[in-house]
């Protein structure tokens, strides 16, 4: 992997939507697999080859800020990768569960489920739109229901098992408030953090080439095809 494929992934996804950045992200990761296959991974499988693309990229060590849910005090996470990795991959692509007089059939989402279901700004017709795709079969006795009949509870009870059955999609940290000592229990999306870095990485990465392209009259591909020690090297000659 060079720095020229993270920089073409990150201006194709730049604009889009979270799943859709996390897709493109797990297509940087897994370069060698075809798309088609890429889409079907749980998010949970999907998370797991992004946390290996962070560790590649960025080092097994993540240090992030959250808020304690008590006080409002700002916390520091640190933690490694290794820590938060999910010991099995999911179990079964299709399960079912009962509960509250409901049967329901269900499968786990995928990305093209989790692209599909967004609505930017809604997350109660994001989440139905998910039941809807990944609901398979639902009765009460002997009546079958769509999807959007399914009272509250009994969605909460597919949502538990499907978190249960992926559980690399659901990774939480918990946290010490040192202000009033409450501990807040922090969900960590490596897609939205490895984003937020590349991003970051990417646009640094640009100003040294802009910085050294109009001191050295070098193009991008010269800038971008050299070592990062190298690269330091010219940026601190011209003083920058
Ligand atoms: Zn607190």
């Amino acid at each position: 992997m060079t720095p020229a494929d993270v920089l073409h992934v990150w201006e194709r996804a730049v604009g889009g939507s979270h799943p859709a950045r996390a897709f493109a992200l797990l297509r940087l990761a897994r370069p060698a697999d075809h798309p088609d296959d890429l889409v079907r991974l749980s998010p949970g499988r999907r998370d797991a080859a992004l946390m290996d693309l962070r560790a590649r990229l960025f080092g097994d060590r993540v240090e992030a800020v959250a808020q304690c849910g008590a006080c409002g005090t700002e916390l520091e996470l640190d933690f490694r990768l290794g820590d938060v990795r999910a010991a099995a991959d999911p179990a079964e692509p299709e399960t079912e569960v009962r509960g509250h007089g409901h049967v329901v059939r269900f499968r786990l989402p995928d990305s093209e489920d989790l692209l599909a279901a967004l609505h930017p700004g809604d997350a109660g017709v994001t989440r139905t739109g998910l039941l809807r795709r990944c609901v398979l079969q639902a009765r009460r006795g002997r009546r079958s229901l769509a999807a959007e009949e399914l009272p509250d509870a009994v969605v909460e009870v597919v949502e538990a098992r499907m978190a249960e059955l992926d559980p690399q999609a659901d990774v939480r940290i918990v946290a010490g408030c040192p202000d009033c000592g409450q501990d807040t229990e922090v969900l960590f999306d490596i897609a939205a953090h490895l984003w937020d870095e590349v991003h970051t990485w990417c646009r640094r990465t640009l100003w040294d080439v802009h910085l050294l392209a109009s001191s050295y009259a070098w193009s991008e591909s010269d800038v971008l095809a050299m070592s990062p020690a190298r690269r330091h090297f010219y940026l601190e000659a011209v003083g920058l």
